[in-house]
C-alpha cells in the first residue's frame, strides 16, 4: 500500500523498522535495578532527549503516555482538577472536544481559531485554553503560539495547552508560552500507542493514573519500552532529515495540487495552497462521495481518507469542514490526501493518474 494518509499514521520509518528487526528482546522493566532494567531506563532517557530536542522543548518535562489522546485528556484533566473555566478552538481533535463535552457539559467555550487572536477579550473569563498547532484534516496552522503569547500578556495566570501532534517534525516549534503540549509517535514514523505530554517545568501537576513511581509519579504504570525507544529513533531521524523531508513533501504536495486543478472540474480546496502543513491537501470533488473514492483508491493500493481517519466509520460529516462553512454534502464529498515522507516522486505521479481514473469511473 502507498501511504497518502500519513496524518492518520505515517507508517514506520525505515530506521525504526531496522531497529525493531535487529534489537533483540532484552529490554526488561525500566524500574528494575539490574542491568536489563537499567538498559531499558537508559534507552528511555535517550528517547526523551531526542523528542525534547525535535520539539524544541528544553524547558519542559516530558511524560510518556499511550498516545496523544491520553496526553490531551491528561492536559484537560488538569483543568478539571483545578475547576478551571476552559475555552478551546472548535476544530480540535475529538480527544479534546469529546473530553470537554463529557466532563464540562455546557460549561466551556468553543472559539473560532481564525479570529480569536483579534478578539482576545472573549477569553478574559477563562483560565485554561486549548488550541492545536496544526489541524489534522485541513493542515491549517493555527498560530496558537501567537495566541498564547497574547493570552499570557493579557491574562498571565491562564494556562495554555497545545495539541502539537501534526506539527511535530513538519514545523519549527515556538512553545515558550504553552504550559502543556501533546505529541504522538505514530505521526512521525514511530509505533502507535505511544505519545507524550510536555509539561512546563514549574507548573503543578495532577496525575490521572496512580499506583507507581513511573514518569516522576506523573503517570503510574510500566513504560512501553519498545514504543518509547522507537518514538526516540523516529525523532532522531527527523532531526537529521527534517529539511529534506519538508522540501520533498512541499514539492510533492504542489505536484498533486497542480494536477488536480488541471485535470478535475470544479474542485474546491479546503487546504490553502502554499500554506499549512507541507504534506496535507483537503479537497472537495463535487459529485463524488468521499467514502466511495477512499474504497476505489484502496482497491488500487492507495491509502487516502475522508474526514479524519481517527473518526472513520463515523457517519457524520467532519466537524472541521463544517466549522469552515462546508455544507454537509460538501463535507461528504471531501477527501484528505496527506503524504508520507518516504514516497517517491514517481509514486506521487502514479497516484495522481489513479485518482483521476477513479474519479472518472465513479462519476459515470
Ligand atoms: N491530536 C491530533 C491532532 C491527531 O491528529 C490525533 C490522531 O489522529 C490525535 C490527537 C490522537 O493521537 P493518538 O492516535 O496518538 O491517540
Amino acid at each position: 500500500m502507498k501511504n497518502f494518509d500519513a496524518n492518520a499514521g505515517q507508517g514506520l520509518l525505515v530506521e525504526v523498522l531496522e531497529f525493531i528487526k535487529n534489537s533483540g528482546v532484552d529490554f526488561l522493566n525500566p524500574s528494575s535495578i539490574h542491568k536489563g532494567g537499567q538498559k531499558a531506563r537508559a534507552a528511555i532517557e535517550e528517547a526523551r532527549e531526542n523528542i525534547l530536542e525535535l520539539a524544541n522543548a528544553r524547558n519542559f518535562r516530558l511524560i510518556f503516555t499511550s498516545g496523544a489522546t491520553e496526553a490531551n485528556n491528561l492536559a484537560l484533566f488538569q483543568a478539571l482538577q483545578a475547576k478551571s473555566k476552559v475555552a478551546a478552538s472548535s476544530i480540535e481533535h475529538p480527544s479534546v472536544l469529546e473530553y470537554l463535552k463529557h466532563n464540562f457539559v455546557d460549561n466551556y467555550l468553543l472559539f473560532d481559531a481564525c479570529s480569536i487572536a483579534d478578539n482576545i477579550s472573549k477569553l478574559e473569563n477563562y483560565n485554561f485554553i486549548s488550541s492545536m498547532w496544526a489541524n489534522n484534516e485541513t493542515g491549517y496552522i493555527l498560530d496558537s503560539h501567537v495566541l498564547a503569547k497574547k493570552v499570557k500578556a493579557n491574562f498571565p495566570k491562564t494556562l495554555f495547552h497545545c495539541d502539537a501532534v501534526q506539527g511535530l517534525g513538519k514545523c519549527d516549534f515556538d512553545l515558550d508560552n504553552f504550559d502543556f503540549v501533546s505529541l504522538s509517535a505514530h505521526k512521525i514514523g514511530g509505533l502507535s500507542g505511544v505519545g507524550a505530554l510536555l509539561i512546563k517545568d514549574d507548573n503543578p501537576f495532577y496525575p490521572m493514573s496512580l499506583g507507581g513511581p513511573q514518569e516522576v509519579h506523573h503517570r503510574a504504570g510500566t513504560e512501553n519500552v519498545l514504543g518509547i525507544i522507537c518514538f526516540g529513533i523516529a525523532a532522531k531521524t527527523w532531526l537529521k532529515k527534517k529539511a529534506s523531508y519538508r522540501k520533498k513533501l512541499q514539492n510533492q504536495r504542489e505536484i498533486i495540487e497542480q494536477y488536480l486543478k488541471n485535470e478535475l472540474n470544479d474542485i474546491h480546496f479546503w487546504s490553502i495552497e502554499g500554506q499549512g502543513l507541507s504534506n496535507t491537501i483537503s479537497v472537495q470533488i463535487p459529485g463524488i462521495r468521499a467514502d466511495d473514492l477512499v474504497v476505489a483508491m484502496d482497491l488500487r493500493s492507495y491509502c487516502i481518507s475522508s474526514g479524519a481517519a481517527c473518526a472513520s466509520g463515523k457517519p457524520e460529516p467532519s466537524h472541521v469542514l463544517i466549522a469552515l462553512g462546508a455544507s454537509e454534502e460538501a463535507a461528504r464529498e471531501s477527501i484528505r490526501i496527506s503524504l508520507a515522507v518516504e514516497l517517491e516522486d514517481t509514486e506521487v505521479l502514479n497516484f495522481c493518474e489513479t485518482l483521476k481514473d477513479c474519479v472518472n469511473k465513479l462519476s459515470k
